[in-house]
């Protein structure tokens, strides 16, 4: 029955949908497989989430890109391949341990030239950017970096992005848990936090989708 809500996903349904929409590309599944295998694979976006944020990227026309968080790179593979040929991704990761499997699969796809990889704490990464120039740089920016520095990253992404341009933030609805009062952990508190701020803050126009993990969308108002 249709109701007022998204739809119950259903395991079936859920294959349903990957069936008539997914377009992976091999380099990306094998990316995907590979990344399946390993311990933190829960940490990997879903691959429809993935090609909405790469539709997101198209749509836009988005040429600068900062992602906060890239693990093994899969959501990065599908922006790189979604911008133009002198479009640049700023990657942000902690090392790289996992960004090393991305890169073998950037390579394969020849998006790699595309990426600029940072390895340092993000938060650190994003003052450099601001200190040189890179205020207000960027049509896209993605943040799905570690969620207690989920403040310190979307303040800096206010900043960083373009008047017009697109902030999106992932895992806004932690599995659920954010509505789980006894869940008082300083990932899911910082993510309570961070959804009221957006939700008053009248520097954007924001929507929350109950996509993924839940995905909120924020353009930075002009
Ligand atoms: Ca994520």
């Amino acid at each position: 029955m249709m109701g007022k809500r998204a739809l119950n996903l259903t395991d079936e349904l859920y294959e349903y949908l990957l069936q008539v929409s997914l377009r992976e590309p091999e380099p990306a599944r094998k990316l995907r497989e590979e990344t399946n295998r390993m311990l933190l694979s829960a940490m990997q976006s879903p691959p429809e989430e993935s090609q909405f944020i790469a539709l997101l990227v198209k749509l836009i026309g988005a040429k600068r890109i900062l992602e906060i968080g890239t693990f093994t790179g899969y959501t990065t593979l599908l922006m790189a391949m979604a911008i133009p040929s002198d479009g640049r991704i700023i990657a942000c990761d902690i090392d790289d341990k996992w960004t090393k499997m991305g890169y073998r699969y950037w390579e394969e796809e020849g998006v790699a030239h595309k990426i600029e990889l940072r390895l340092a704490p993000a938060l650190d990464t994003l003052d450099d950017l601001l200190s040189r120039d890179y205020a207000n740089f960027f049509d896209f920016i993605f943040i799905d970096a570690d969620k207690e520095n989920y403040t310190g990253y979307y303040e800096r992404a206010i900043r960083l992005v373009r008047p017009g341009g697109l902030i999106g933030v992932d895992n806004v609805l932690w599995g659920g848990s954010v509505i789980n009062e006894w869940n008082q952990g300083p990932d899911v508190r910082e993510i309570r936090s961070i959804n009221k701020q957006i939700h008053l803050d009248d520097r954007v126009t924001v929507s929350m989708l109950p996509v993924g993990d839940g995905l909120t969308l924020a353009i930075r108002n002009k």
